[in-house]
């Protein structure tokens, strides 16, 4: 099987406790006590449609301590090296807080001593970590996403001068593959109206001229939006086309939810008629905003099976290309699903 490229760069992240330096020095202190990371806290990482919510469980670090050659470091920079755990001058730990780094620092070391009166003076008191994920796990389903990070292997820990830098950058050294699979997501529109049309009330798949006269650049963003409350997805909010708005189950004249239209769009995200080219990652929230449809319909919904998400092309059947690049993309992105959840 082809394996989906990686690239591979650092992430960092840092934690708010403050530093401390223990008073066992001659002149200065040349213990240095801290976390460098924080267990089972929830963090906001990202912005946009690449804003997730990230937490490190428990063990993450446990391998590369065993495993890594980690430098205590000032702002990830190669120079000065604090310590370092080969010699025996950093240690690192797991307790019930999370990533402990205990230090003896080389006072009489110029470049050294000046790093310790910076945190003396609490110029300089937070901690950061750089490191490459190993297992994760991804809750598309949440929105925000969010991630479990499982395993990690540690480049450094340093003490930082500006940590929110760190946390504003973080999107560019976010993983593709992970990039990849936000950046796909698209909204499930607010609905435009919770009445119920009549239950045998006929349905169409509506045209843009159904809701009106005016071409789609024309409209406000405002009639774009509403327009989109009566479709299950949408690419973006407001929608750039009106091609961009997905699985329509609501009565264009009235905003009112039609049954056939609501089991027309079911049967589309389960893979009927060439189903629809929504992101993986989506899935379930559409389905989500269907089901309740169909409850308010006293009809139980079908159940929710990520199996149907990716129908293979029927034998014989001569796709054309636009329906081929779908495909492959749907591949690609259960490629990346493997990945994610293996
Ligand atoms: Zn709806």
């Amino acid at each position: 099987m082809n394996r989906v490229s990686v690239v591979t760069t650092p992430e960092r992240r840092y934690v708010e406790r403050p530093v401390e330096l223990r008073a066992d020095g001659e002149t200065l202190p040349r213990t240095l006590v801290g976390y460098a990371a924080v267990f089972d806290t929830w963090a906001l990482i990202g912005s946009g449609k690449l804003r997730f919510r990230e937490r490190i469980a428990r063990g993450a670090f446990a391998k590369t301590i065993r495993e890594s050659d980690v430098r205590l470091l000032v702002n990830h920079e190669p120079a000065p090296v604090l310590a370092r755990t080969k010699n025996g001058t950093l240690q690192l730990s797991e307790d019930d807080v999370g990533l402990r780094v205990e230090a003896v620092l080389d006072a009489e070391n110029p470049a050294v001593a000046a790093v310790i009166r910076q945190i003396q003076r609490g110029d300089v008191d937070q901690m950061s970590f750089a490191f490459d994920v190993i297992r994760d796990d991804w809750n598309t389903d949440a929105d925000p996403p969010e991630r479990t990070i499982r395993e990690v292997r540690l480049w450094d820990v340093s003490v930082v001068t500006f940590p929110a830098y760190e946390e504003t950058s973080v999107h560019v050294r976010m993983d593709e593959r992970v990039r990849q699979l936000l950046e796909e997501r698209g909204v499930v529109p607010e609905d435009v109206s919770d009445e119920l049309a009549p239950e045998d009330t006929p349905w169409e798949r509506p045209n843009l001229s159904d809701f009106t006269d005016k071409p789609w650049d024309e409209l406000s963003v405002a009639e774009k939006r509403r327009i989109a409350g009566h479709f299950a997805w949408a690419a973006s909010m407001p929608p750039e086309r009106y091609g961009d708005l997905k699985l329509p189950h609501h009565d264009p004249a009235t905003g009112r939810v039609v049954w056939r239209g609501v089991a027309a769009a079911m049967a589309a995200l389960f893979g009927a008629r060439g189903g629809v080219d929504i992101p993986s990652a989506d899935r379930r929230r559409v389905y989500e905003h269907l089901a309740r449809h169909y409850r308010q319909f006293d009809r139980e919904p079908p159940e929710f099976s990520s199996a149907s998400w990716y129908p293979a092309p029927r034998a014989g059947e001569e796709p054309p290309d636009v329906r081929a690049s779908v495909v492959a993309r749907r591949r690609n992105l259960l490629l990346v699903r493997m990945k994610l959840w293996r």
